[in-house]
């Protein structure tokens, strides 16, 4: 495990980590508990800590804000305003027409069926788009176009795999296949907007769940062209339910407002969150802060009983 961090105390280095949930919903313990990590992580080696909050899909009216007054209530602080994806639309098309000037997209006029009921390509990853639409002669596309289907536009991919670095994982080498960048509805993908902000808002540190690991290979090789800095990457365990699935709302009381309508304080959900990570009878952030040490971080998925009170020991 590495121990080359920096200390709080030494000089902050240039970058930041950050936090950038989706705002389909509240956040739930999981997600609590991984905006905990990635505050933790940014703040023990120095660095800022931005919050973005990536609204180009899945949005419910008013998550946002719950979002950010519970991450608030919970005692986590972050640097300058939120940025909102949504704002940043010139951003993402920048990024698009320099990969197209390059000859590296291509339209897809493939429907979601399409894709799912076409064989693999015989190189390519597991469940990765076949390059159906990958070489149409200029009469072909020209036909769809006028059919009225709608285009997405892909990433002509030259590889089919990419390692990337994890500091908790070591080195990931996983799938990477011709991306969609746009979507037909004409919103940029999660993969393209996501590396097109950690670069702009320069972000050197990024904390997120594991199940964003196999993600990864094709965000970083997408940066690699875009020729953007690649982030250091740590994939934290998330939070299971009892029978060993993600966490997920349907398991029950498992918002910071769940816990509070059981009468659990934003500092008794922070106490449960710290002890989970081995820290017991922490109530602050910066309580935690002071004791926190990355290389003893649980390398085992947190199994929560959000039926249950959560009872860890030592919490107000
Ligand atoms: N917005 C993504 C999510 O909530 C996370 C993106 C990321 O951390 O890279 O799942």
């Amino acid at each position: 495990m590495p121990t080359d961090l920096v200390p709080a105390t030494a000089e902050r280095p240039a970058g930041s980590g950050r936090f950038a949930p989706s705002p389909s919903g509240d956040l739930h313990l999981g997600n609590l508990r991984t905006a905990l990590l990635a505050w933790l992580f940014a703040r023990s080696t120095g660095r800022g800590f931005l919050l973005r909050m990536e609204d180009l899909d899945r949005v419910k009216a008013g998550a946002a804000e719950r979002q950010l007054e519970d991450l608030a209530a919970l005692g986590l602080d972050w640097d300058g305003p939120v940025e909102w994806q949504s704002r940043r639309l010139p951003l993402y098309e920048a990024a698009i027409e320099r990969l197209t000037a390059a000859g590296l997209t291509y339209e897809c006029f493939c429907t979601r069926k399409e894709i799912q009921q076409a064989v693999t390509a015989p190189h390519g990853p597991m469940g990765a788009y076949p390059g159906t639409c990958r070489n149409l002669t200029d009469h072909e596309i020209r036909q769809r176009r006028d059919e009225g289907r709608p285009a997405a536009l892909r990433l002509r991919a030259a590889v089919t795999e990419f390692t990337v670095t994890d500091r908790l994982l070591g080195e990931y080498r996983g799938a990477v296949d011709d991306l969609v960048l746009r979507r037909g509805d004409g919103t940029p993908a999660y993969n393209l907007a996501v590396v097109v902000d950690d670069a702009d808002q320069g972000i050197d540190q990024v904390v997120r769940g594991d199940d964003l690991l196999p993600s990864t290979p094709r965000q970083a090789y997408l940066a690699t062209l875009l020729g953007l800095p690649l982030p250091e990457y740590a994939h934290v365990p998330l939070v299971l339910n009892t029978s060993g699935q993600r966490l997920a709302k349907r398991d029950g009381a498992v918002t910071l407002r769940d816990r509070a309508a059981l009468g659990e304080s934003p500092q008794h959900v922070l106490c449960v969150l710290a002890d989970s990570l081995g820290y017991a009878g922490a109530i602050t952030p910066s309580g935690l802060l002071e004791r926190f040490r990355l290389e003893n971080l649980p390398q085992e998925p947190w199994r929560l009983d959000p039926d249950g009170l959560l009872q860890p020991r030592k919490c107000p």
